[in-house]
């Protein structure tokens, strides 16, 4: 146990009051996604709204800037690489963000958001772009004063005051760096699999399976993933998602379509690397008193290492041959005896195939980070004024055409297709693609370390690899950064080079190319 002084204690006696308020929250907001009757929607709206309340009071009490003052003030709560350092540096980071911004600004952020929202349905059933301009010139204006409230780095832009709050410490520059190369080879691989002859057979993913069945064998995955279902549960909703309450409690939701079993089994894997990561990190036996629960070092890192989890166990686990070495006969067993007549290779290359679409969240593997990468470029040219509102179509659909080599017939299938910008979500888009990024390059290491993993993932042991994620990022919590995290594991700097290279082999294996 760390050395600790009252100011300290305090600080965490009073975060971890807060742990408890944010995750009824999230509690109460499970239950309105899924079980919740329909005539509850008023009165739970009534109780989030005041958990949303108190919690804010009690995160921008003066006092926490008080206790933070004197922690930061004491030399032995700072020695360089301790748990007590770590948060109080990022328990300053937090307050400071929290009590940044003017309440006339969050009031008007939180009106425009829900008006533009409303507007872009409509413009989005119309096809309509002029009419949800003017919002988005709103929106955009807001952002750029949120940026400044929140302060450029030295050197910096706007941007980074923004994507701050999902991926910590990075920059707008960095991700460019990163996102520069792999748009180049990616632009080419989608060239040549375009190009490639060979087609493939993709029935085996359109068989009909039962819900029922469907669920029986998600659990199965997630027992072998190591996903502690005493610890958490599998429900369904019309948007998967996964919430960690604390220790002990990690819910993920999934959906399935009779025809489409991979809905549901990737989407089930995909919460499920989530919940994994909920479930490792440092929360403690809630029943503790000095426990680590609501203290930043229980918390993620960041939104990008999180999606490196879940993308990890679902594509690079859930398309791989290995997994379906040992996951074919029980799909049998348990969905249907169809899948029998399947090949393993057979279904690798189904659940791999590469091809350009117009619409982000029904995009392939490969294509995926395209999509990402059009929308980072866009926002952060019109955050900095470098590109104008009623220029936002035809910058969209000329990128569309040059990267993935595809026409957009309209807005609605276009510009307009997502919800973020309408209510002010700028700076999230790259922690998607930045997630498959460190994905691949824990994956290139993971793989160093563990020679026999591939050859125990067709025997569908996979909890060495749960234990060796948990070990190496699941429980430093906030300690590190998101980048600092990524040199420390893999001792490089965030690159390129092993998501193209495995996007790249799978193009290969699939399409011979
Ligand atoms: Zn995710």
């Amino acid at each position: 146990m760390p050395k600790t002084t009252p100011a300290y204690d305090a600080l965490c006696a009073h975060l971890r009051s807060v742990g408890h308020l944010t995750s009824i929250a999230a509690l109460v907001s499970w239950d309105q996604e899924t079980y919740m009757p329909p005539k509850g929607a008023p009165m739970r709206a009534e109780q989030s709204s005041l958990l949303a309340e108190i919690t804010h009071q009690r995160l921008t009490d003066p006092r926490v800037g008080e206790w933070i003052s004197a922690c930061e003030a004491d030399a032995t709560l700072n020695k360089k690489g301790s748990v007590t350092a770590a948060n109080i540096r990022e328990m300053r980071r937090d307050y400071d963000r929290r009590t940044k911004l003017p309440s006339s600004l969050v009031a008007e952020l939180a009106e425009t958001g829900s008006r533009a929202q409303h507007v872009w349905k409509d413009a989005r059933a119309k096809s309509d772009f002029k009419m949800f301009a003017p919002w988005l010139d709103k929106m955009m204006a807001l952002q750029r004063q949120k940026a400044q409230c929140y302060g450029v780095p030295a050197g910096g832009e706007l941007y980074d005051a923004l994507i701050d709050e999902y991926e910590p410490a990075v920059t707008a520059k960095e991700i460019a760096a990163v996102f520069g190369p792999l748009r180049k080879d990616l632009t080419e691989l989608v060239k040549q699999v375009a190009a490639a002859k060979k087609k493939v057979n993709t029935s085996c993913l359109t068989l009909k399976i039962d819900p029922a069945a469907q669920h029986a064998f998600g659990q199965k995955v997630l027992e072998a993933m190591g996903f502690d279902l005493e610890a958490g549960r599998l429900d369904v909703t019309t948007h998967p998602f996964c919430s960690g309450f604390g220790a002990g409690d990690t819910r993920l939701t999934t959906r399935y379509r009779d025809e489409k079993f991979t809905d549901a089994l990737f989407g089930t894997m995909h919460e499920g690397g989530h919940g994994l990561y909920e479930q490792g990190l440092p929360k403690s036996d809630p029943g503790k008193k000095k426990g680590v629960f609501g203290q930043p070092i229980s918390e993620a890192v960041s939104l990008g290492i999180h999606e490196s989890q879940s993308r990890m166990w679902e594509n690079f686990v859930g398309r791989s041959r290995e997994f379906w070495t040992w996951a074919l006969p029980i799909a049998a067993k348990t969905m249907s005896p169809k899948f029998k007549s399947f090949s393993v290779d057979q279904m690798h290359a189904a659940v791999n195939t590469t091809t350009p679409s117009l619409i982000r969240v029904e995009a392939d593997e490969g294509t995926y980070n395209m999509h990402v990468m059009i929308r980072f470029e866009i926002e952060r040219a019109l955050l900095s004024g470098d590109m104008k509102v009623k220029d936002v179509p035809a910058a969209w659909n000329d990128r569309y055409a040059d990267f993935l080599g595809i026409k957009v017939p309209d807005d609605r299938r276009g510009c307009l297709q997502d919800v973020h910008w309408s209510f002010g979500l700028v700076g999230y888009f790259p922690t998607y693609t930045l997630g498959n990024l460190y994905a691949a390059q824990f994956w290139e290491k993971i793989n160093q370390d563990m020679p026999g993993l591939k050859k125990d993932m067709t025997k569908g042991k996979l909890l060495d690899l749960r234990d060796w994620l948990k070990d190496n990022i699941h429980k430093h919590g906030r300690r590190y950064t998101a980048a600092e995290l990524c040199k420390k594991v893999t001792g490089k700097n965030l690159e390129a080079g092993p998501l193209l290279r495995h996007l790249r082999s799978k193009a290969q294996a699939v399409y011979g190319i």
